[in-house]
């Protein structure tokens, strides 16, 4: 992903059209083969923008999408075999199926609207639900209403399954689910993902979960990237402050935990209008003159480890940088 930028239209002032909403303002990053990147961030960081962008559900004002080495939107990959090759499973387990369809419709239907027979389609989706550990004979003919949230939600990781794709975006998909219900699933995920060779983009604001799942983990706020790199890392010794804060803020699941950073306060400024210099600047408690007129890049801290803050860079003095200079 190159330079990807989506700005929506403003709804205020007299005629509607207020400043636009910079909901993802420049970003640029790779999802390897067979990974998870982890992607998290407050509400209104880009995160659920970034996944529409590369759903193609919403279409960019700036920015290249490149999947396997070929341009979106190039004579080599056209829209239509690149949405074959990504699929995404939402939140809502219930508003992304057709009350009208049973389970077992609903899964055939993609591979039956790309031009499978009917009984092909059918033995699919059969297959399919019988890997994601619903019986077919039992749930196939029922409707989504007919079934638990866990078990719906195993119906919609089927249905992104049936046409095969290779890139899985997963938006919050285990967040509205009961604890132990939301670790089946995501015990079925890693096992499908290594089954089926699948890599995975997991947005979520959990980050004991992310941390469960993630290979690399990227750190969102008001549209931009701040920190992304090894999971290990960016969860286990931070460089920007924001994840730090936002690590703060977790309820632990450690009770001898302390508290080394401030937890976040108050929310994140409005994203029609970010700060200058760097957006973190109005909540960070590292904050220096340079912060809010000089826009920090995304520089590389420790191998792999990159994060945009002024203070991070290798000897800095930033609190977090590393007491071992950098090979
Ligand atoms: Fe804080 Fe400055 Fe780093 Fe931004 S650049 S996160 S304001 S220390
Ligand atoms: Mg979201």
């Amino acid at each position: 992903v190159d330079g990807l930028v989506k700005h929506f239209p403003g709804k205020g002032g007299l005629f509607g059209k207020g400043p636009a909403v910079r909901a993802v303002d420049g970003v640029d990053f790779s999802v390897m083969k067979g990974e998870t990147l982890g992607v998290v961030g407050e509400s209104g960081c880009g995160k659920s923008t970034t996944a529409r962008l590369l759903m193609q559900i919403a279409r960019q004002d700036k920015g290249e999408i490149v999947f396997d080495g070929e341009l979106l939107g190039s004579r080599a990959l056209d829209l239509k075999a690149y949405r074959r090759q990504v699929q995404m499973v939402f939140q809502d387990s219930y508003a992304s199926l057709n009350p009208r369809l049973t389970v077992e419709e609903s899964v055939a239907f993609g591979p039956r609207a790309h031009g499978l027979s009917a009984a092909a389609a059918l033995a699919r989706a059969h297959d399919l639900l019988r890997r994601v550990g619903l019986e077919p004979r039992r749930f196939g003919g029922r409707y989504p209403h007919e079934v638990s949230g866990g078990q719906r939600q195993r119906v919609n990781i089927a249905r992104a399954l049936a046409l095969e794709p290779r890139l899985l975006i997963l938006d919050e998909a285990v967040s509205a689910l009961d604890k132990s219900v939301e670790a089946q699933v995501l015990n079925l995920l890693t096992d499908l993902k290594q089954e089926f060779g699948l890599t995975y983009i997991f947005i979520s604001h959990d980050l004991n979960v992310v941390r469960f799942m993630s290979d690399r983990v990227m750190v969102m706020y008001l549209g931009r990237i701040a920190e992304i790199g090894p999971a290990d890392a960016i969860l286990g010794t931070p460089r920007h402050p924001y994840t730090a804060a936002l690590l703060a803020s977790q309820p632990s699941t450690d009770p001898n935990a302390r508290l080394e950073e401030a937890p976040l306060t108050g929310d994140p400024p409005n994203p029609i209008n970010p700060p200058p210099g760097c957006r973190f600047h109005t909540r960070c408690q590292f904050a220096a003159d340079v912060c809010r007129t000089r826009e920090p890049g995304l520089d590389p801290v420790a191998p792999a480890h990159f994060a945009a803050c002024h203070m991070a860079a290798a000897g800095s003095g930033h609190p977090k940088a590393p007491e071992v200079p950098l090979a």
